[in-house]
Parts: C-alpha cells; sequence; structure tokens
C-alpha cells in the first residue's frame, strides 16, 4: 500500500478548534489519513515537505450546472430573467451528449484546478439517456470526486418522467455508492413541476436510494411556498437539500431544521442576479449551517475564495446595518471559520459525504489542497482562517489530492491533456452559436463576448414565476 508523509505544513483540520494552524505532519496509506501529529516516523513512505504550505479539507461545491462551461460569462451582466432566456431558452436544447460531455469534463476541471475536490454536478441540460451518460462519463473522465445530480427534462415548467432513465443509471453506471463518482436526483420540484410529478420523482430517488436536492424559493418563486408544499407532502426529510432559499418563508426555514434537510447558498449568483439576500444569516438563527455553491459559470467566478468571501461579506453587511449605533460592539456574528466550514464540512455533510471527508480526521479519506502561504498575496499569515476566507485565491492552490493521490502537483494538473481539451471545447461552443443563430430569426445578436442582451419575454420573472405548473403537461 502506497504510503505518503506529508511533512510539516500548516495544517487546517477543521476537526475541532484546536486542530486549527499547528505544523503537523500527516501520514496517507492508501487513500486514508493514518495519522496526523508532530514528527511522525515513516521510513518507506513518500515525503511531501510541506513547510511552505496551508493544508486543510479539499472544497465541497454543492450546486454547479457544470453543462454551461462553455458559456462562460455570457450573463455576468444579465438579470435571472435574462439567464433564463439566454442559456435555457436559446442554448439549452441545441446541446448534443459531445458538448455537455465536454462542459461536465472542463468545468469539473476547472473546479478540481481550485481546490474543489468535490462537487455536485446539477445536470439540468439532459433531454435523453444519450446526454445523461454523456453528462456522467464528463464527471467519471475528470480526477475528482464528484455527485452526479441527474435532473433530466428541467423546463418552466416540464412534467415529463424520469423514472425509466434515473432507474437505468442506478442499475448500471451507478449501481454503487463506493466509487469517486455517485449520483443523486436533481429535482426539479414545485417550482418546474406539479405536485403530483414532484412527490413521484422524490419516491423513485427514495426508492432507489438517492439523495435529493432541489431548487427553492429564489426571487419571486418563494412565493409560492416551494418548501412548504414539499413539507405538506412528507418529501423533506435528511437526504434533502435545499439550494437557495432566500425568499422562502422563516416557518419553512424551520421545516428544513425540523427535517433534518441541508442548504446550499450560492451567494454570489443570488446577489448579482436578484434572488433576495443569501439566506445564510436566518438559516443560522434556525438551526441550520449551510453549504455553499457556485451555481453558474456563466455568470459568476468558478471558485470556492471568491465564493466564501461573498457569503461572509453579504451576511455581516445585514449583520452591520444600523452598527453606527453600537460602535463599542465585540466580534462579527459571523466568522472566518464558519464560512471555511460551510466550505468543506458542511458541503460533505449536504452529499451524506462527511463520513469519507470534509475534516482531516484520522480514518477519513485524504482529499486536501496545500495553498502557498509564502506568496505575497497572503503573507504573513498570521490568522489562518482568516487567509481561507478573505485572502486566499485560486493561484495559490498548489497540489491538490483526492482520495490520497494527487491530481495536481506544484500548480499543474496530472493526467490532463489541456490543449486538446480546449480545443475541442471551442469546437463545441462554435457548433452551439452556430445552431443558435441558425435558430434565431428575429434575434440574429447572439454572441458570448458580451453585446447580446436577450429580451425575457416567456422568460421574464413574472412570466415564470407566476406560471403554475400544476396546469402543465409540457
Ligand atoms: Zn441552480
Amino acid at each position: 500500500m502506497k504510503r505518503t508523509l506529508v511533512r510539516n505544513g500548516l495544517v487546517v483540520t477543521l476537526d475541532g478548534p484546536s486542530g486549527d494552524g499547528q505544523r503537523l505532519d500527516i501520514l496517507i496509506e492508501g487513500k486514508t489519513i493514518a495519522a496526523i501529529g508532530k514528527d511522525i516516523a515513516a521510513t518507506d513512505a513518500e515525503i511531501v515537505d510541506a513547510s511552505s504550505h496551508l493544508v486543510m479539507p479539499g472544497f465541497v461545491d454543492t450546486h454547479r450546472h457544470t453543462w454551461q462551461t462553455m458559456l462562460r460569462g455570457l450573463a455576468s451582466d444579465w438579470s435571472l430573467a435574462q439567464y433564463a432566456k439566454g442559456a435555457h431558452g436559446t442554448f439549452k436544447h441545441l446541446y448534443g451528449p459531445a458538448d455537455i460531455y465536454l462542459g461536465n469534463l472542463l468545468g469539473r476541471i476547472e473546479a478540481l484546478h481550485s481546490g474543489i475536490t468535490t462537487m455536485l454536478d446539477w445536470s439540468h441540460g439532459i433531454s435523453s439517456p444519450e446526454h445523461a451518460d454523456a453528462a456522467a462519463q464528463g464527471l467519471i473522465d475528470a480526477p475528482g470526486r464528484s455527485v452526479f445530480g441527474y435532473s433530466a427534462h428541467f423546463g418552466f415548467p416540464n412534467n415529463a418522467p424520469i423514472d425509466e432513465d434515473l432507474t437505468r443509471l442506478r442499475k448500471g453506471l451507478f449501481a454503487s455508492n463506493d466509487g469517486l463518482v455517485t449520483l443523486a436526483l436533481g429535482l426539479r420540484g414545485p417550482q418546474y413541476t406539479s405536485m403530483e410529478r414532484t412527490e413521484a420523482d422524490v419516491r423513485l430517488a427514495r426508492a432507489l436510494d438517492l439523495d435529493v436536492t432541489v431548487h427553492g424559493g429564489s426571487a419571486g418563486w418563494g412565493k409560492n411556498r416551494p418548501v412548504g408544499r414539499m413539507f405538506e407532502r412528507g418529501l423533506l426529510d435528511e437526504r434533502t437539500t435545499v439550494v437557495h432559499g432566500n425568499t422562502i418563508a422563516d416557518d419553512e426555514i424551520g421545516m428544513m431544521r425540523d427535517c433534518g434537510c441541508s442548504a446550499s447558498v450560492s451567494p454570489y449568483v443570488e446577489i448579482q442576479m436578484g434572488f433576495g439576500w443569501p439566506a445564510t444569516g436566518r438559516l443560522l438563527k434556525a438551526g441550520i449551517r449551510p453549504s455553499l455553491s457556485i451555481d453558474t459559470c456563466t455568470a459568476v467566478c468558478g471558485d470556492m475564495f471568491r465564493t466564501m468571501n461573498t457569503a461572509l461579506i453579504a451576511q455581516r453587511g445585514l449583520d452591520n446595518e444600523g452598527i453606527e449605533n453600537a460602535p463599542d460592539r465585540v466580534g462579527m456574528d459571523l466568522g472566518c471559520r464558519d464560512v471555511v466550514e460551510f466550505a468543506t464540512i458542511e458541503g460533505a455533510r449536504a452529499c451524506r459525504l462527511d463520513h469519507k471527508i470534509g475534516t482531516l480526521e484520522v480514518g477519513k479519506e485524504a482529499d486536501m489542497i496545500f495553498l502557498d502561504i509564502e506568496d505575497p498575496t497572503v503573507f504573513p499569515v498570521n490568522n489562518p482562517l482568516a487567509m481561507v476566507a478573505v485572502s486566499a485565491h485560486p493561484g495559490l492552490v498548489d497540489h491538490v489530492m483526492v482520495a490520497g493521490c494527487f491530481v495536481k502537483r506544484d500548480g499543474k494538473l496530472l493526467g490532463i491533456d489541456l490543449a486538446d481539451l480546449r480545443r475541442k471545447g471551442l469546437d463545441s461552443q462554435a457548433r452551439l452559436v452556430e445552431r443558435a443563430l441558425a435558430e434565431a430569426g428575429a434575434d440574429p445578436d447572439i454572441s458570448l463576448d458580451g453585446r447580446w442582451h436577450p429580451q425575457t419575454g416567456d422568460y421574464s420573472a413574472a412570466a415564470v414565476t407566476n406560471r403554475n405548473p400544476h396546469d402543465k403537461n409540457a
């Protein structure tokens, strides 16, 4: 069995406050952390000198629409309704299996490169079994830990059944829960399907022993009580993650807590696109510690550092409102350690992987990242948690390890031909734009360079959020 000894790192274990910021060694045997301590002896191990690195658990992104990778920047100046129209209305149906494969592969690699060792791909670009297989294969071909959040026939609304295809995947490619890539259901839920379809989909997921992740309460959708309506039918449990939750009512947050649900906050997208303020503080007040997610690289950055920054500063802005009346207050309600935990162990909990990852502990699998602490942008590192939550950035991620194996070393991803993938990705992108222009008709201005501003039409916020999925059988 391969043994690796990480020597003298500035270690943030997140396993209790005493584990943060000490100079420690970490011994890894196979994929498992075998020992953490000072001056560990292991003569037959590969030695990795970590004296110039902060060593911590890899990040967990609990919600990313990875298929959209080649549309990066498309929606960075757009409203939510424009994103719905442009990414979903214009482009989604033009994706073939090869396009979704490349989007997922390149997006998963991007996340890994910036230290996201586990990523839940909220895969709502699927329109056929071939698309599903291609999306899954994109994750499998990238050397990270992923959850494939299958979400076929995602529309505004769409009630098409998924039973046959999800069962096929569970019995075939995803028969085991032990691999690096596992299956979950990205539930279209009350916002995009009828309650009958929502209930059938959740019952199917439970019968197949799958977790459920569902969008609930962004912008106007919160008015329709998405969480409350699932609660009434007994569809919430500890295997449910609610994404966003900005505009759900306080009693719905209470239902999430009482049922043991997880939460996924996507602070950057939520603020930018007008979903409402991130629910971080409201969740914490109710007793739910959220995970964090990127959501879509069409609009925002793909790394966890800026996501943590945004979560922290958004909540502090809310907490500090009126603070001029309390100038002598000591400390902040939300700390640096909190957001680092949201980005690691809380993400692991949301993916039901906290028995394997999320902290550095003996017996857990070694998913770790190594951040350069000598870089002038973070030197001197007086407070390791402040460095991670406030100052750090993807350029510091020198090494990444997943299940005891290095997948990135000295700044370079291992075993990946990036030049070849870039070329294939750009070919796919050109085909997508060509198909979109061929269909454009009255909207021939489609481009990815920032000049295109789609009219929202059927995708306007009012049109979409007031559309009742009960009435549709699209
Ligand atoms: Zn989403």
